[in-house]
């Protein structure tokens, strides 16, 4: 997608922090940190959220926590850490391409939302 942000992060075309990439799969900062340890997950092919997840693109979906589990691991979450997508106007998503956050680095909210 031409005019698709993070489309444009992953072919490198806008500059971003970035912790890991792949063939399928990139991991960079977050521009607005919510916790000390804020990165989002993305495959590189543009789905554009949770609800678009199909069959023939599902193995992204796979391969994206397979590198968060092993960024959690090079990035000391042992303590623990929160994967959050948000899909859709209600839940306030912004980035219309699928995107994995994941949160750590201090105590989370035991609570999964504030309201
Ligand atoms: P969401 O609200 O779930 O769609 O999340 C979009 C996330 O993308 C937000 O946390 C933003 O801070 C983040 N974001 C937007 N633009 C950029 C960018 N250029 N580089 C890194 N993160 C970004
Ligand atoms: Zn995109």
């Amino acid at each position: 997608m031409s005019d698709c942000i993070f489309c444009k992060i992953a072919a490198g075309e806008i500059p971003s922090n970035k912790l890991y990439e792949d063939e399928n799969v990139v991991a960079f900062h977050d521009i607005s940190p919510q916790a000390p340890v804020h990165f989002l997950v993305i495959p590189r092919a543009h789905i554009p959220g949770a609800a678009a997840v199909t069959p023939e693109n599902s193995h992204l979906v796979a391969k994206c926590f397979e590198v968060i589990a092993m960024l959690a691991e090079r990035e000391n979450l042992a303590g623990g850490f929160r994967v959050i997508t948000n899909n859709g106007a209600d839940a306030g998503q912004t980035v219309h391409h699928l995107h994995f956050h994941v949160l750590a680095g201090r105590k989370l909210g035991e609570k999964l939302l504030r309201d």
